[in-house]
């Protein structure tokens, strides 16, 4: 497979279009049979439930080519599994986790000259989403849906290293109680843009947002999961059922386990804790983890041993070891690595 003429290592986190996309229509309560599509366009009516009252999910993940040149997915069975958790709460109808991984098996496929090159540091991102399409006035989910997943190549995370960040604490909260926060929807995104765009014009790299009941324990920030790595070298991570459950942390716990032999302990971690840990980490798709150098709680500056120039070294050895699982350096858990035939 002849790849595209794209500097793989320049390209940043932007939207390149490419050539193809999965498109299938839940109608009559039934999903069509679906296929790809040179449409990149949707036309909706004025009234589309997702227009009126945000009835829309997504999904984010990986694929890339292995050391020995093959095109992988890192666990889409789990993004499959999310989504038909994320459909059910918003009263949608789950796209089958069956045909999820089908439809993402054939959008790769169809995209493969956009897959970058092994040791490029470039991969490429896959967004699968879902949608109401028919007219909803009255508050009701809408009859008729749309599941569409596309690709976009996306460079090296860390360009020249990883940097550390500085974080604030948000006064902003993100999650409620007994809410939305553990589904992946677009609403949970679309009420923390101020709240990031504040942190930014602030100088912040994120915002670290606390329990909205409480505002004592540590949550997540906007779009990724935190791993503390306490001074006796524990993983610890905040439990809340308002935190969106990243497979990236879930994988990186395994692996902290089984892999490096440490412990790992889930769950809630006190405000007041974070002093106390020696390095901090952002869990996600995108960067596998980013280390934290600096937590800012209203001027009260919490900075981790680590420092500023680099990552901890346990939170090295966790993302060497999960990306060297994923690359086929080291071998994966079984059912980790969906191969892309
Ligand atoms: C997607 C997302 C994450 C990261 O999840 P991964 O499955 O690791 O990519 C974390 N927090 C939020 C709020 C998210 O939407």
């Amino acid at each position: 497979m002849d790849k595209k003429n794209i500097d793989w290592g320049n390209i940043g986190f932007g939207y390149i279009p490419t050539e193809q996309r999965y498109v299938s229509n839940f109608k009559d309560g039934a999903w069509d049979e679906g296929g790809m599509t040179e449409d990149a366009n949707i036309v909706l009516n004025e009234c589309a439930g997702v227009l009126q009252y945000a009835q829309t999910i997504f999904e984010g993940m990986k694929a890339y080519t292995t050391e020995d040149g093959r095109t992988v997915i890192f666990r889409p069975d789990l993004n499959a599994a999310r989504m038909v958790d994320s459909a059910k709460r918003l009263e949608m109808p789950p796209f089958p986790a069956e045909r999820f991984i089908d439809a993402i098996d054939q959008l790769v496929k169809a995209n493969e000259a956009y897959v970058p090159p092994y040791g490029s540091g470039a991969s490429l991102y896959i967004r699968p989403y879902m949608f109401g399409t028919n007219s909803v006035i009255g508050v009701k989910p809408a009859d008729e849906y749309q599941f569409r997943a596309f690709v976009t190549p996306v460079g090296p995370y860390f360009k020249g290293g990883a940097k550390p960040l500085t974080i604030k604490v948000s006064d902003f909260d993100r999650a409620a109680p007994h809410g939305t926060g553990h589904i992946k929807a677009g609403l949970n995104y679309a009420m923390s843009l101020h709240a990031i765009v504040t942190a930014h014009a602030e100088g912040y790299d994120e915002n670290m947002y606390l329990d909205a009941a409480t505002r004592t324990n540590v949550e997540e920030t906007g779009g990724a999961n935190f791993l503390f790595v306490t001074k006796d070298n524990k993983i610890v991570t905040p439990k809340s059922d308002s935190i969106l459950p990243s497979i990236t942390r879930r994988s990186l716990l395994y692996v902290a386990e089984h892999y490096l032999g440490l412990e790992v302990e889930e769950r809630v971690v006190p405000f007041e804790e974070v002093k106390d840990f020696a390095e901090c980490g952002l869990c996600g798709t995108a960067a596998v983890i980013s280390p934290v150098g600096k937590v800012v709680d209203h001027g009260n500056e919490i900075c981790f041993p680590s420092g500023m120039d680099e990552m901890g070294p346990v939170i090295k050895k966790l993302y060497d070891t999960l990306t060297g699982i994923q690359m086929g350096h080291l071998e994966a858990p079984e059912g980790w690595i969906y191969e892309v035939k």
